[in-house]
Formats: structure tokens, C-alpha cells, sequence
């Protein structure tokens, strides 16, 4: 017999991007921020006072919530904070959609850790498939039966945003089912955040991260912005699990961080610059790319197969993302670095298609 419960038995995990060891390389594989945190996040780590370790932090986090609030424009019993997004997107499965009854709803190419919760909760699903171009078609979300819908937006990994009225038809179609934005990469958008309609509809949870335009992957630290009545649920899911999710050090951290709105700006600016330069770039070379509106690009090579690429660029000390993955398998989801980054990652692939 084995030393497992049936829940442990049925599992998927979630596997993530490589980090490697100790190795020099151009890591361009899991939509890291390239540029520090903001000096005042990082003096705020310097000045935190190793002492208060010895204490549990508070575990409604408030001096964090306040200050994710007064930045989103919402009240502190809108947000609720988590150890990343992915932690806050779990229970937020567990609060919202029901065991082994209705399906949720997700795009068929979208980010793959929303099947692994499902997995674990038992919620079924429906993937919907994106269309051809790889844009969300909102009709083919219409008059489903349902349990919820989950949107990243931009998708991940295709960078695609979908406009936020498209967002708004379905909200308002399904009134008694929570719909979660999951805008990890909304602070690269064209768009604007979802934020303000948390007020109008009570449906509505969107969920962000301090990982991507913070450059906080290592602190981490995600939250979701809703109304009381979704936060309050989902703080009852995590008191079942674990009570002080957020440390202290992260709580203090990630405050600072938000509060640096100019050092925000700045980065994401420079990144979106990076992203539109390198896009053009890897066009010229005949890379087939979506209109990316994350920290991310999603590109098909020219006369070689993604797997070939990705391993070319790795043997080059250039490490990607790839799914190998029904209809995107040669696509290869490409972090934006800094400029000199991007300018070996294109002088990589300029070199490995030469020799085609
Ligand atoms: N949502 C999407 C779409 C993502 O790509 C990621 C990053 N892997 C996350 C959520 C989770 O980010 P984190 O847990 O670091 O906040």
C-alpha cells in the first residue's frame, strides 16, 4: 500500500521555470523584473530589525494592506495579501468554485497553474479554447453553465491583453459567479487595472503581485483587491491553512515598495521600451509575435522548431520558457531583460538562424 492519500495520489504539480545555480547566465525564463528593488524596499529590508523575528507578524498584515489600498484607491477591507499571487490564486480556487460540480471556465492556453488547483480542489473545468490568433473570443464564454471564470490578463504565456469592456460582458453574465482577474502582468498593460470596477460589482476579484513590476519574486508577496464580503471568504481559507502567510521582513519590504510610485514608473517604463525594441528586433529576423502587453514576449523562430531554439539559446548561456504544450509548442516566452540583454538574446538567435 502506498504511504499516500488519495488526494496525494491524483496530484499534477506545477513546475516552474529553472532557477539555476550558481551558473553565469541570461535569464530570460520566468518574467523576473531585471532591475533591483526600489532603494527604498531595499532599505527597508537593511533597517528591519532582526529582533522582531522573535515575534509572529500580524497576520492580517494591516500597515501593508493600508498602504496596497491607499495605492489601488480602494479601502483596506478590499485587499487581502498572500505569500505570492499563486498562493493568493489557490485560495481564492478553494473559496470560489465548487468541488467536483459546475466547471470553471479558462482559455485553453493560459497560465497552467489553474488546472493544478483544480486538480487538488477536484473543480472541474472547461478549457475554452482561444482562437487562432490566440485572443480571448468572449462569445465562446456566453451561456455556459459554470462555476466561475478565470482571465490572466494579458494572458500569459501569449502576452495578449483583452480589452477590459470584454471583461466587464462577462462579469455582468455571470453576476453569481466570482470571475478573477488575474492581472500578474497588468502593470505592463496599454490597459488600465480592473481595479475601480471592484467597487461596482461584487463579483469581481483581481488578484496582482509584487513579482513582475515590483521586482519582488523572491520576497513574495501577491494580493487580491474585491469586495469585503470575497475578502472576508477568502481570509477564512487561508486561516485554514496558516495564519501568518505574510512575514514580517516581506510585510516591511513590500510596504516601501509600494509606496516608491516614481521607482515604479521608471522600471516598468524602461521594461515596456525594452519590450517594444526587442520585439522589433526579433521580427527582423522572421520571429512570428504576438502584441505583447506584459513583461514578456511570445515568439515563434523561423525555419527551426521552438525545442531546437530554446536549446541553441541555452548552449549560448540564454535560458527561455517553452510549453511543450498542444499549439504552442514552438513558441518560446521570452522575458524582457535589460537592453543589453535583449541585444545578446537577438544577436543569439541571429547567429543560430545564420547557420540555417
Ligand atoms: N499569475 C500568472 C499569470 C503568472 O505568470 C505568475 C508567475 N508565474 C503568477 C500568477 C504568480 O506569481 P507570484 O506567485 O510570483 O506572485
Amino acid at each position: 500500500m502506498a504511504l499516500k492519500s488519495k488526494l496525494a495520489s491524483g496530484l499534477v504539480p506545477y513546475v516552474p521555470g529553472e532557477q539555476p545555480k550558481g551558473e553565469k547566465v541570461i535569464k530570460l525564463n520566468t518574467n523576473e523584473n531585471p532591475y533591483p528593488p526600489s532603494p527604498k524596499a531595499i532599505a527597508a529590508l537593511r533597517d528591519f530589525r532582526a529582533d522582531r523575528l522573535r515575534l509572529y507578524p500580524d497576520p492580517t498584515a494591516d500597515s501593508l494592506r493600508a498602504a496596497i489600498a491607499a495605492v489601488e484607491g480602494v479601502k483596506i477591507e478590499n485587499v487581502f495579501v498572500g505569500n505570492g499571487s499563486d498562493e493568493v490564486l489557490s485560495f481564492a480556487f478553494a473559496a470560489f468554485f465548487d468541488g467536483n460540480g459546475e466547471p470553471v471556465l479558462f482559455p485553453d492556453v493560459t497560465y497552467s497553474f489553474y488546472k493544478v488547483f483544480c486538480s487538488l480542489y477536484n473543480i472541474n473545468y472547461e478549457e475554452v479554447p482561444l482562437l487562432d490568433d490566440f485572443t480571448v473570443n468572449v462569445a465562446d464564454y456566453m451561456n455556459k453553465k459554470t462555476c466561475g471564470i478565470v482571465l490572466a490578463n494579458p494572458n500569459a504565456p501569449t502576452a495578449i491583453a483583452l480589452e477590459n469592456k470584454s471583461i466587464q460582458e462577462l462579469i455582468e453574465a455571470y453576476p453569481n459567479n466570482v470571475l478573477i482577474a488575474d492581472e500578474a502582468y497588468a502593470d505592463f498593460s496599454s490597459q488600465p487595472s480592473l481595479t475601480p470596477l471592484t467597487e461596482k460589482y461584487n463579483n469581481l476579484l483581481v488578484v496582482k503581485t509584487f513579482s513582475k513590476s515590483r521586482s519582488l519574486a523572491g520576497g513574495r508577496l501577491g494580493y487580491a483587491i474585491g469586495d469585503k464580503s470575497l475578502i472576508d471568504t477568502l481570509r477564512a481559507v487561508k486561516d485554514c491553512f496558516n495564519s501568518y502567510t505574510v512575514n514580517s521582513m516581506t510585510a516591511a519590504v513590500a510596504k516601501a515598495a509600494i509606496e516608491d510610485a516614481e521607482y515604479f514608473a521608471s522600471c516598468t517604463r524602461k521594461i515596456i521600451e525594452t519590450r517594444e525594441k526587442a520585439r522589433a528586433a526579433l521580427s527582423e529576423l522572421g520571429f512570428a509575435i504576438t502584441k505583447s502587453d506584459a513583461n514578456f514576449l511570445f515568439a515563434k523562430p523561423p525555419k527551426t522548431s521552438g525545442r531546437e531554439m530554446q536549446a541553441a539559446l541555452r548552449a549560448r548561456g540564454i535560458i527561455v520558457r517553452r510549453f511543450d504544450l498542444p499549439r504552442i509548442s514552438d513558441y518560446l516566452r521570452i522575458t524582457v531583460g535589460t537592453d543589453d540583454d535583449m541585444n545578446e538574446l537577438t544577436a543569439a538567435c541571429r547567429q543560430i538562424l545564420g547557420g540555417k
